[in-house]
């Protein structure tokens, strides 16, 4: 029964007593009947509790995530890439997060900070985010690669990871998957899906349309490092075209502006 329902028949009983001697009765069923939670409380109750199981479950892939990052931090299985390396670069973002990007390596700049995709390509995948209306935290950045790929002493640049190397790292990956449990997961160059697949081919024929990874549905795109080498409006193009596919999977809100954007 709603409040002003209820209020009503309060005020009711309340007339009868004062008329008459004796206290108005009423059946066990009335009285559970009325000592009901309201209809609507017990639907708030029903649409809010949701959120409270979605921010425990967020809590748990915290915690669950924390423990893997511990074993990668003292993790020597590629002794020489644990020599070389100035730390880990675990993953970075929300344990939560529907939307999943998997680059390759971390580079010089990551190895430094601790953190996937901090460099100059790193900044252009934060630029595509806000394009795309998320923001860093929102998502789940991680690379199939724990460690920075170790380059000749006094030689600049990085290398990409070998398929020996990616083999050996890969099982951290596909925990933080597990984990996470994604709705879209995005493969961002063709040595990340090398990794993530096991599948060499070029980008000519992987983009444009919709892998699977473990049931997740898998884009694949084009590295952000390769936009900065190939500033051809085209190649841009391309990528803002994915990144449109991926937001119409997560049903999210696409704009005029936002379907017109080049990056
Ligand atoms: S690359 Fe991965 S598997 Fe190899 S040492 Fe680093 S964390 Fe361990």
């Amino acid at each position: 029964m709603t409040q002003p329902a209820l209020d009503l028949v309060i005020a009711a009983l309340e007339r009868i007593r004062e008329k008459s001697d004796r206290a108005p009765r009423a059946s066990r069923t009335a009285l559970a009947r009325l000592q009901a939670p309201p209809v609507a409380a017990s639907l708030r109750e029903a649409c809010t509790s949701p959120t409270e199981q979605q921010l425990q479950a967020a809590r748990n892939k915290a915690d669950l995530l924390a423990a893997v990052r511990e074993r990668v931090s003292a993790c020597t299985k590629c002794a020489h890439l644990a020599c070389s390396r100035t730390q880990t670069v675990f993953g970075v973002g929300n344990p939560d997060a529907d939307l999943m990007f998997i680059g390759e390596a971390p580079g010089a700049d990551e190895d430094q900070q601790g953190e996937p995709f901090v460099g100059r390509a790193g900044q252009l995948l934060t630029r595509i985010l806000k394009a795309m209306n998320f923001a860093r935290e929102d998502v789940y950045i991680a690379n199939i690669l724990k460690c920075r790929p170790d380059i000749p002493a006094g030689s600049f640049g990085n290398r990409p990871p070998t398929p020996t190397e990616m083999q050996t790292c890969r099982p951290y990956l596909v925990e933080q998957i597990d984990i996470i449990q994604p709705s879209v997961l995005v493969a961002l160059g063709t040595v990340a899906v090398e990794g993530l697949l096991g599948t060499r081919a070029t980008m000519r024929e992987l983009r444009g349309r919709w892998h699977t990874y473990n049931s997740i549905p898998l884009m694949i795109t084009y590295h952000p490092a390769y936009l900065l080498r190939n500033q051809a409006p085209s190649e841009k193009r391309k990528v803002w075209e994915d990144m449109l596919q991926v937001l119409e999977r997560l049903d999210r809100p696409i704009s005029e502006r936002q379907r017109n954007y080049f990056l």
